[in-house]
């Protein structure tokens, strides 16, 4: 039978995420698993016509950080998630939750179905990306029922 020993679960702001954690800690829970729980910043992007260039200003880059932190501190904080296991990245979402992923074993990835990137979709960019990235076990929630 599988026992996962470490769950990521990746959240973005949206009111969603209460859900995408909730089921996560039943798992962590009936697993007795440690759980991480990571939110991405994404850097603002100037399109060129051939390149991306990332950009964050300093103040910015702060702003969104705390911000974060603070939404993760206050969301954690209900789903009693210790401080050591809210993880605030920036980068892309998906290389970011991948390589959090490997580096530290994680074997099951908790993510919502879709986000703020859309619901048209049955799998939003994000989940789709992270389940072909990754070797570990993705539990999809599906979102708005
Ligand atoms: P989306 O690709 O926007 O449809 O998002 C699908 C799911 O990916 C969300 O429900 C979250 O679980 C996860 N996700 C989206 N954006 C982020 C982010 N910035 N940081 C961490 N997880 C995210």
């Amino acid at each position: 039978m599988v026992t996962y020993k470490k769950i990521l679960v990746a959240v973005d702001l949206s009111p969603e995420a209460k859900a995408v954690l909730a089921r996560a800690c039943e798992l962590r829970a009936h697993y007795g698993a440690v759980l991480y729980l990571i939110h991405v910043v994404e850097p603002i992007v100037l399109g060129g016509d051939y390149e991306l260039v990332p950009v964050m200003p300093v103040e910015i880059e702060d702003t969104l950080l705390q911000r974060a932190k603070g939404y993760l501190g206050t969301l954690a904080g209900e789903m009693n998630v210790a401080d050591a296991q809210q993880v605030v990245e920036i980068g892309s979402v998906k290389h970011e939750i991948l390589r959090f992923a490997e580096e530290h074993g994680c074997d099951l990835i908790v993510i919502g179905a879709h986000g703020r990137h859309g619901v048209a979709t049955l799998l939003g960019s994000t989940a789709n990306a992270v389940l072909h990235g990754t070797k570990c076990d993705v539990l999809c929630v599906r979102l708005g029922k």
